[in-house]
């Protein structure tokens, strides 16, 4: 084994959006860094590559809350190069009849017509409730928002507040609180404001918007409340969008605002965390291995355990992190169907839940000149046979957009873990500190807030604030 001691400040393992996000920021604060990436390119979960001449992204993205969220602080403080940012467009169901956006506010709910008009009261009802209960602290958020839905709905109806739970925790609604639905997600925190409660009248002379003013002003509530709209992703404005060429964009973005003091090696497992004491020291790889003060890890905390020693109690804890498995199905269409005249995303399909947008139409270079690209993501059962997954997964997407199949010219398959944590009711989010000195985590399953590349840059600003009370920075 050959032995290249280096000196480092810091060695990132993992060069996806948090690994990167991590070098950006510690080097623009003067750190000298080293990232490890495993893979043959950075990004992990946050790239695009071309595949017959269509440009698919490692997954439909909404790129969210950027208008006041983690990312836009990170962009604003160290980022030298900005991605373009397209307005993200809307959120919708299909049935037979077509698209039918997905309500902002209650009002539009009970007129929500793609599910049978007593359901609809009943779960605007339970809507309202919920929020009432929690303004004045009285909701037990942590149950299942199964248990808390009133009995007695349509099948449909299950099916599609299934999805919505799917949507926002990568869990069915046994294993999604409440909370979670109501504000735990963030998934649209900070685009959506309180105006949306105007003109729902509570009972004759109560109007909410007061109700909820008042009380806003009260309990400083105002942040949990303006997410309520986890039902309500329509009002999105600028908040969410989608980079213009796709979603290297982003990763080019934060590539070429790394200072060239930052050395990334790609192709560059990790294979032990190297310890002293209690102190993080190092690293190792097969063939290398490097010295460094801090280490900051950004892979599967998950997997931890298996590159360097850790308390049992703590292991039991890392093993209760739940996780989702997609499949995401990118079809190229030889030309452009009208069923994908828009921009954002539908999230149901009467009988089966996936999230599908038509990335094309945010810039027409994403696909061959006159075609479409558009990707449809499942969550997939890991117990199941992939290739009967891939087959019912097939089957939906014909159902719902009949004539599809003559349209398909190119098929890609991506079987991916969005989210190195779900969100659940047990699920387990390890936070930045370990119990190793010096050995920092970051990452989707070190922060429960929001999803995705936000929950990333949420778990990068939190990295951070440690490393100040810490002292390091
Ligand atoms: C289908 C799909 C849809 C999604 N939709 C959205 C969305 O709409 N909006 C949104 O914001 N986000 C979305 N996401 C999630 C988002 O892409 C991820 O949350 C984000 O990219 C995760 O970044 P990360 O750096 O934390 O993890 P990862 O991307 O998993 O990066 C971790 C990196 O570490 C490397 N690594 C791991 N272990 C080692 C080791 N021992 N040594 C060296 N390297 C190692 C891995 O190879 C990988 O590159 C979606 C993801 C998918 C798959």
């Amino acid at each position: 084994m050959k032995y290249a001691m280096a000196e480092y400040d810091v060695i990132i393992v993992g060069g996806g959006i948090s690994g990167l996000l991590s070098a950006l920021t510690l080097s623009k604060h003067g750190k000298k860094v080293l990232l490890l990436e495993k893979d043959n390119a950075v990004g992990g979960n946050c790239n695009s590559y071309m595949v017959d001449g269509f440009q698919v992204d490692t997954g439909p993205h909404a790129i969210t809350h950027l208008r006041e969220g983690p990312l836009r602080r990170l962009m604003d403080e160290y980022f030298t190069y900005m991605p373009f940012f397209v307005d993200y467009g809307h959120y919708y169901v299909r049935t037979e009849k077509g698209l039918t956006k997905i309500p902002s506010n209650i009002k539009d709910f009970v007129t929500f017509d793609v599910l049978p008009r007593k359901d609809r009261l009943m779960l605007s009802q339970a809507l309202t409730k919920a929020l009432t209960q929690m303004i004045f602290g009285m909701l037990d958020g942590e149950q299942p928002v199964y248990n808390y839905l009133p009995k007695g709905l349509s099948d449909d109806t299950y099916d599609f507040v299934n999805a919505i739970a799917y949507f926002l925790s990568g869990k069915s609604m046994k294993d999604t609180s409440v909370n979670r639905v109501l504000y735990g997600s963030s998934f649209v925190r900070d685009s959506v404001s309180e105006d949306i409660f105007e003109d729902v009248e509570m009972a004759p002379g109560t109007s909410y918007a007061s109700l909820i003013t008042d009380k806003l002003s009260k309990y400083q509530l105002k942040g949990h409340l303006t997410s309520f709209s986890r039902l309500a992703t329509n009002k999105v404005a600028y908040a969410q969008a989608y980079p213009r060429g796709g979603l290297r964009s982003l990763l080019n973005a934060v590539l070429y605002s790394m200072p060239e003091t930052v050395q990334i090696k790609t192709g560059s497992k990790v294979c032990s965390i190297l310890t002293e004491g209690e102190n993080a020291i190092g690293v190792a790889t097969d063939t290398d291995s490097y010295s460094s003060n801090i280490v900051v890890y950004t892979g599967f905390v998950k997997s931890l355990p298996r590159i360097v020693q850790l308390p049992s109690d703590y292991v039991k804890k890392l093993s209760t992190i739940d996780q989702t498995l997609s499949l995401t199905i990118w079809l190229g269409l030889k030309e452009k169907m009208k069923e994908f005249d828009y921009t954002g995303s539908e999230v149901w399909f009467r009988g089966g839940a996936y999230w599908a947008m038509p990335i094309s139409n945010y810039d027409a270079s994403i696909a061959p000149k006159g075609k479409q690209l558009v990707g449809f993501t499942f969550v997939i059962d890991e117990k199941n046979d992939l290739e009967s997954e891939k087959k019912k997964a097939m089957e939906l997407i014909m159902k719902a957009v009949p004539g599809i199949e003559k349209m398909i010219e190119m098929t890609h398959y991506q079987v991916t873990i969005p989210e190195k944590a779900a969100v659940t009711i047990n699920g387990y989010f390890a936070g930045t500190r370990s119990p190793v000195r010096n050995l920092y985590l970051a990452g989707t399953d070190t922060d429960s807030r929001s999803m995705g590349v936000t929950r990333a840059a949420y778990s990068v600003l939190e990295m951070l604030k440690a490393m100040k009370e810490d002292k390091i920075l």
